[in-house]
């Protein structure tokens, strides 16, 4: 997987029942590097999802350019969406199975679901599910499509603290076993600085680029507190303006 160049020269929303037009992200120039995991943080309504839709190929109505690959195929991505979005009428390995195509060993998902703890629950119906385990569940489906290039947009908002750092954790030996890029939306600075290489910190609208800071501690050392509240208190010393996106 090659590096990512992300260049939006503007994405403006049209005017419909508003008076005027929204520009949601003008002037931002990304590069990812391969194998870099990446966390965006901004104010709610900044144009994250925004960016991550156009980067998705979901939405093609802006001006610049997303350029994935060097190479002819398309890398791929897995999306991991704010809200689980799993379909209510399968089970939860039914829809791991649907994103995943059909030769794919089924010891594969098996190990997934293993590693996820979600193997008990695998023949259950969502609606069954507490929020902690479908958003793991949307976790290893968006693992199943083994991705280049992981996009998460605030997945862990809602879930109560152990939960999270449970998941996180989860999420963070997944990707040292399958290395792939990472950008990785949230409000949580502690989260940010526990789980990222680089930090993004994004303005209100339009979005754009404020500042880019690496987290220098050791990924052996990302679970201890301490740590993470040190850098944390540091940066926002040396950056006040940070307070003002969280
Ligand atoms: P974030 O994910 O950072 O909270 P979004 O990307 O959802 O922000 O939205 C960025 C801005 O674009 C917001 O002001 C939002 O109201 C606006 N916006 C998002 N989607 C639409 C849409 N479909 N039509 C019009 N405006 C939109
Ligand atoms: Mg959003």
């Amino acid at each position: 997987m090659s590096d990512i160049q992300i260049n939006i020269i503007n994405k403006t929303y049209p005017a419909i029942g508003q008076a005027t037009s929204h520009t949601a992200i003008a002037n931002l120039n990304l590069s990812l590097k391969s194998g870099e995991f990446i966390c965006l943080v901004g104010p709610s309504g900044c144009g994250k999802t925004t960016l991550l839709n156009i980067i998705a190929d979901l939405d093609h109505d802006y001006q610049g350019s997303i350029s994935l690959s060097e190479q002819s195929s398309r890398p791929k991505i897995g999306y991991i969406f704010q809200n689980p979005r799993l379909l209510p009428w399968r089970t939860v390995r039914e829809n791991i199975e649907l994103v995943v195509e059909k030769t794919l060993s089924s010891t594969i998902i098996d190990n997934l679901l293993e590693l996820m703890q979600l193997t008990p629950s695998q023949h259950i119906y969502p609606e069954r599910l507490s929020l902690g385990m479908s958003r793991r569940v949307s976790i290893t489906r968006a693992f199943a499509v083994d991705p280049d290039l992981l996009l998460m947009d605030e997945p862990f908002v809602s879930l109560d603290a152990p939960t999270a750092r449970q998941v996180r954790a989860l999420l963070l030996s997944l990707w040292q076993q399958r290395p792939h890029t990472v950008l990785f939306v949230t409000h949580d600075l502690r989260e940010a600085i526990a789980l990222a290489d680089r930090l993004i910190f994004l303005s209100a609208s339009p979005m754009s680029i404020i500042s880019e800071i690496r987290v220098p501690i050791l990924r052996s050392e990302r679970h201890d507190e301490v740590a993470i509240e040190t850098f944390r208190q540091q940066l926002l010393n040396e950056y006040p303006a940070i307070k003002q996106l969280l």
